[in-house]
């Protein structure tokens, strides 16, 4: 293994699904749905087989249909414009979509600021382009109960080799959702010092108690300057079928292309017939996705904190942040190791996402993608601790 992956070692996501198999523990850590999405879309995806498309190569950007599909979506949502044939990319997973901006956009010894905790493949695909991550820690605000973006921090890790701003709202692992003032406030750093902006917005359906998400694209200046990614597994729980996308200025598009066609030439065919009639559905689906992810949250919530958690409630996406403090535990990795053991449930700990191993040390990520009697189960175990 080369100098630049070596740090990573085995994600975190598979080390803790395998202790959850290996001691029959709920898994709340890895973050997939334990219901699989809407009939008529898994029906779509039989009829595409069956009807043989995309059963060979789909063209190198994507099916048509998915390509157009995107843009409405953009479109209906948010009012963004983008032509489906010069800027849209399907790519297999919003991973692929990382992985291919960040390979085709950084140079060796570029600088990447990125919020503090990460989703874990940036970090590795940042390394693999040979370019280094400079985080901004999302620090927790009790008077706001959530974690916050600090502006000056962020203005600070600006230097004369940053060359894009990794940004992710709603935010896994913390379930933030940046608020428009502090996107407003990227977007002008952006504009300001010149920078590109890569924008995860996998979680863009999952916000609740009246929280907003704002597309950055949508700010004044971003629109050429932004690459969005999105994504099919999330959004319509169907994680295995690795459909993601990118949507971006037609020069963006072509660069993140250049290097997906050396990862997957092309993403798998069938599923992208599928997923172009799924975001297609009409609002009540997104409505009821919500609301249903909502009632899950405040089960799961309430259970941790009688378990005696302090709960950072989300605003976004299916992911609770919790400080094991008032536990008396202090070190979240070593908690998250003993946690089958001590009570049948499996959960993630944040330090994995951070440089600054310290600052994330106390906090534990539950997932509540999972169907109602599954966590509360999982809470009713997690009562046993104290
Ligand atoms: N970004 C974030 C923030 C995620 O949480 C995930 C997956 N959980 C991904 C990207 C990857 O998405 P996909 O499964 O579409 O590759
Ligand atoms: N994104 C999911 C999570 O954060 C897991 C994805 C993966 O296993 N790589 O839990």
């Amino acid at each position: 293994l080369n100098r630049r992956l070596a740090e990573f070692g085995t994600t975190v996501f598979a080390e803790m699904s395998a202790l959850a198999q290996r001691t029959g523990s709920i898994n709340l850590g890895q973050g997939f749905p334990d219901t699989d999405g809407p009939e008529e879309v898994r029906e779509a995806a039989v009829r595409a087989l069956r009807d043989g498309r995309g059963n060979q190569y789909p063209p190198g950007p994507g099916v048509p249909e998915l390509r157009t599909a995107i843009a409405e979506h953009q479109q209906r949502r948010y009012g963004l414009t983008f032509d489906p044939d010069t800027e849209v990319l399907v790519t297999a997973g919003a991973t692929e979509a990382i992985a291919a901006t960040l390979l085709a956009l950084l140079e060796p010894g570029d600088e990447v600021v990125a919020l503090e905790p990460y989703y874990d493949s940036y970090a590795a695909c940042i390394a693999m382009a040979g370019a280094a991550r400079v985080p901004v820690t999302l620090r927790p605000d009790p008077e706001q109960a959530r974690f916050r973006l600090d502006l000056d921090e962020l203005r600070d890790a600006v230097t004369d080799r940053t060359r894009l701003l990794l940004i992710n709202t709603p935010h896994n692992p913390t379930g933030t959702v940046l608020t428009r003032e502090e996107l407003t406030a990227v977007a002008e750093l952006a504009v300001e010092r010149d920078l590109l902006v890569v924008t995860d917005e996998v979680y863009e359906h999952l916000v609740f108690d009246g929280a907003e998400h704002v597309p950055l694209a949508t700010l004044p200046g971003m629109r050429e300057r932004t690459v969005t990614i999105g994504s099919a597994g999330k959004t319509f729980s169907f994680t295995g079928w690795k459909v993601g996308w990118v949507t971006a200025s037609p020069g963006l598009v072509s660069a993140v292309r250049s290097a997906k066609q050396f990862l997957t030439y092309v993403s798998s065919g069938p599923f992208q017939y599928a997923v172009a009639e799924a975001l297609a559905l009409p609002d009540t689906y997104f409505d009821a996705f919500r609301t249903d992810m909502l009632a899950k949250r405040d089960l799961l919530a309430a259970g941790l904190t009688e378990a005696g958690f302090a709960v950072y409630r989300p605003a976004g996406t299916y992911f609770i942040t919790t400080d094991i403090r008032p536990l008396g535990e202090s070190d979240g990795y070593a908690f998250c190791r003993s946690l089958p053991e001590r009570a049948g449930v499996v959960a993630i700990p944040n330090a994995v996402f951070y440089d600054h191993r310290e600052a994330g040390a106390p906090f534990v990520r539950f997932a509540f993608c999972k169907q109602k009697t599954v966590l509360e189960e999982a809470t009713e175990r997690l009562r046993s601790l104290t």
